[in-house]
């Protein structure tokens, strides 16, 4: 399993290290309007932006880090030369919260959540900058040029204060590594809490949108702009109950619990990026949950 887990994790920090290379050529050409105005970006590195351009100026979706907010800036710069006015961040994890300075010096102001900006204020990152604006509670409204975009705090799921964005009137979301299309779940990350996942992600089908841009996903380059549905958060829910129960039978059986991760195969997920070397993590990470009990928490009078 440990030999396994480090060929994953060594896969992983090849392909954000390979990211600077493939990127580097033209931001533009990782740049998809997927609705009236509103563009994703992937940046060939694993992590896909969003930004939303008005007739009054540009919101941006998730900065990521430097790298690639200095290259989605100059694919912004590729449609539009309207100025930047906010830069939204979606929670607090160093490998997405990074690179908002880029927008904070191109004259935009930042916005987290204030669960995500105290443990930030606790625990800055190399790239990560103190947010413009911090908020509370479960919604917080903010106005483009007119355009109205939504920022949905969910609760715990996953890390600290994550928040869902919503466009209404261009029914269009961006989600951060809730919904993850075509991908199995990267669960090894400690602060997944998988009970409020599932809850989040059935509050996440009752938005109003058609489309979503989700931070991670492997649908095919061609297919980014028609991408992530609510399709794929079904699917999302349907791997989380499958890989429970896939758990539960295995219990039913008598399999000792070390002997567990290495016998559960769900073929109908073997297409899925990942599904050979990430499954048994998976595995793990759910059978922890089921053992220990959720992880995070927060009293409610915080949460
Ligand atoms: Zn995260």
């Amino acid at each position: 399993m440990f030999k396994k887990l480090r060929t994953a994790m060594t896969a992983t920090f090849l392909a954000i290290g390979w990211a600077g290379l493939v990127q580097a050529e033209t931001p533009a050409q990782y740049t998809q309007e997927i609705a009236p105005g509103v563009y994703s970006y992937g940046g060939g590195n694993g992590y896909h932006s969003m930004f939303l351009v008005t007739d009054d100026g540009v919101a941006v979706f998730e900065t990521v880090n430097t790298d690639h907010s200095t290259k989605l800036l100059e694919a912004i710069r590729s449609v539009t030369d309207q100025p930047i006015r906010y830069a939204l961040h979606s929670h607090n994890h160093w490998d997405h919260a990074g690179g908002g300075k880029v927008f904070q010096d191109a004259g935009g102001q930042t916005v987290m959540h204030t669960l995500a900006a105290e443990w930030l204020a606790a625990h800055p990152g190399r790239e990560t900058s103190p947010p413009d604006i911090v908020w509370e509670g479960n919604l917080r409204e903010i106005e483009v040029g007119g355009v109205e975009i939504e920022l949905h705090y969910l609760g715990l799921n996953h890390g600290l204060g994550m928040t869902v964005f919503l466009i209404p009137e261009k029914r269009v979301a961006y989600i951060a590594d809730l919904v993850t299309p075509n991908r199995v779940m990267f669960t090894i990350v400690p602060d997944f809490n998988i009970g409020e996942w599932e809850r989040t992600l059935k509050e996440v089908l009752e938005l109003n949108f058609d489309v979503a841009v989700c931070s991670h996903n492997e649908l095919p380059a061609d297919i980014v702009a028609s991408g992530c549905t609510k399709g794929h958060v079904e699917e999302n829910l349907q791997f989380i109950a499958d890989l429970r129960n896939a758990i539960f039978a295995e219990f039913k059986k008598g399999t000792g619990a070390f002997e567990i991760p290495a016998a559960i195969e769900l073929p109908q997920y073997a297409h899925w990026a990942h599904y050979d070397d990430w499954l048994e993590m998976n595995v793990w990470r759910m059978m922890l949950d089921l053992f220990m009990g959720p992880y995070p928490w927060l009293p409610d009078s915080q949460g």
